[in-house]
């Protein structure tokens, strides 16, 4: 009989320790227990993914009726109700957590609905000052948004908040052109809110292929985000605080907290994004006022007061626990996966961390994450798809031939909208193997899952190109594009 409460407590109920718990529960027969202090599901299904994706459905539908009626349907716009939408989206997020909760209860996982820390290598401390021991301590916190360190940042909202709104914003300045505020940027304009962007770097979405993002850009443009980039935001404050001015430069400061330990609050100033017009001056000097602000600036791993450096597990320069390619901290028994190691942040990644641990330590076969050409989406609009090397980065590593096709594609050409599309693919000049592939096109996301196979298989342009084209469709050029466009 163990001399543990349990063989594995994990703290954390989003997707990576909810899958890591079942699995070495239901399928290994482990004793295994998880605390969770939020809602069951965590960021990707409460707060992330799921939501952000619904909401990029129903900021689609304005554009579909415009089209529509360029294909003969005789169909009006109608207007967007936040309210009803909002109403349906919380229905089935508590049905998503419902079945969160259920597969843990169908895999006798003992739930403790509460945070929970480490007290020692083997010990969790629970929020009602019980303890519970385990062989063995799974970390799966995550991260959460925080703000810059602006005067008056408490006023902004991160991500988090968008789904709680009580009304949309007439007007929104999205700080930061990364996945959420781009996604975001997208989202919001769809639904009819006047979108500003300030991106600090000369372009959006930093580490992506560079042609892509000069595409998405450009699109974002065309549907009217008004992005500046070269900008950031120096100041905010109230607007009727500003002009009787009444605000001090850091009202955080003011209640004897500064910006940094309000994201330790978990970002939960209740007064964001319901106080009225915040009047915002930006790097260049420009002074404008929006009736909202969204922070997009980052992320951080939730390790704050977990008890983890005390332990003696090493936390890095982003506060991300510290591990090997097993997942194992420099604490034996102390294991830590997903967004709380800040690896690669995306759901499916921390799932597989966790099975590839739950391997590890109860298959009896030590297997290592494969965070190797990693397929993933941008959901703005359009959609970006990316798998492999950028064209930068390939060409830094070796000479590569660029197959890139840029144009107006079938449904939106016949409705006469300019939108366009791009199809790329980044091949090596000596192997022949496609090192990379960028698509910016509607469900790119779903066109980069199947790419991925090939790209994961190593397949070379040949290969590729022996498969022969599904006509008519924006992605046969992924098959078809004969010359290279460029060498680099
Ligand atoms: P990102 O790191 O992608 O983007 C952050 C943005 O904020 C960048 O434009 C960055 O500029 C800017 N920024 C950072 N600090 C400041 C500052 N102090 N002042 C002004 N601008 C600043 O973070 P996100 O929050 O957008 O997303 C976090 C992670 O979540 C992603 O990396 C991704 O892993 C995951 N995610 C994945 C999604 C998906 O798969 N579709 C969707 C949403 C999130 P700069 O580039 O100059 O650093």
């Amino acid at each position: 009989m163990s001399d543990f409460d349990y063989d594995l407590f994990v703290i954390g109920g989003g997707s990576g320790g909810v899958r890591a718990a079942r699995v070495a529960a239901g399928e290994y027969g482990a004793k295994v227990a998880l605390a969770e202090e939020d809602r069951y599901g965590g960021t990707c299904v409460i707060r992330g993914c799921v939501p952000k994706k619904l909401m990029v459905f129903a900021s689609g539908y304005a554009e579909l009726v415009n089209e529509a009626q360029c294909f003969g349907w005789d169909i009006k716009p109608g207007t967007f109700d936040w309210h009803a939408f909002k109403t349906r989206l919380n229905t089935e997020l508590d049905r998503l957590e419902g079945v969160y909760r259920k597969l843990l209860a169908n895999s006798d996982v003992d739930t403790y609905d509460q945070r929970a820390t480490i007290k020692d290598a083997h010990t969790v401390q629970l929020a009602n000052g019980e303890t519970r021991t385990a062989k063995h301590i799974l970390l799966a916190t995550g991260g959460r948004p925080v703000r810059p360190d602006v005067p008056n940042a408490q006023l902004g909202i991160v991500s988090d908040d968008i789904f709680h709104l009580e009304s949309l914003p007439k007007s929104i300045l999205i700080v930061g052109g990364g996945y959420i505020g781009c996604e975001f940027a997208c989202i919001l304009n769809g639904l009819g809110v006047e979108v500003t962007m300030y991106n600090r770097a000369a372009q959006i979405l930093r580490g992506f292929d560079d042609e892509a993002r000069g595409l998405i850009a450009e699109s974002m443009t065309n549907a009217g985000v008004d992005i500046h980039c070269g900008t950031s935001i120096v100041e905010m404050a109230l607007e009727s605080e500003h002009e009787a001015g009444t605000m001090p430069s850091n009202s955080d400061a003011a209640m004897g907290a500064t910006a940094e330990q309000s994201n330790e609050l978990n970002n939960c100033d209740a007064r964001a994004g319901t106080q009225g017009p915040i009047w915002v001056k930006a790097s260049n000097g420009a002074e404008k006022v929006f009736d909202m602000v969204l922070f997009a600036t980052g992320r951080a791993p939730n390790t704050d007061g977990m008890g983890l450096e005390e332990v003696g597990v090493s936390l890095g320069r982003r506060q991300e626990v510290e591990v090997d390619e097993y997942s194992q901290s420099g604490v034996p028994s102390i294991y830590a996966i997903g967004d709380v190691t800040d690896r690669v942040n995306l759901t499916p990644v921390a799932i597989r961390e966790g099975m590839a641990f739950v391997q590890t330590v109860f298959g009896g076969n030590p297997t290592p994450v494969d965070h190797d050409l990693i397929p993933s989406a941008v959901f703005t609009q359009p959609e970006f798809g990316t798998v492999g090397l950028t064209e930068e980065q390939a060409a830094e590593q070796e000479p590569v031939e660029i197959y890139s096709a840029s144009f107006r594609p079938m449904q939106t050409a016949f409705a006469e909208k300019n939108k366009r599309v791009m199809m790329k693919l980044i091949v090596s000049k000596e192997t022949r193997v496609v090192l990379g592939c960028h698509i910016v096109a509607p469900n790119a996301g779903e066109l980069i899952q199947l790419v991925g196979i090939a790209v994961k298989a190593g397949l070379t342009k040949e290969q590729f190109d022996a498969t022969c084209a599904v006509h008519p469709t924006m992605s046969e050029e992924l098959v078809t594009m004969r010359s290279p466009t460029r060498t680099a």
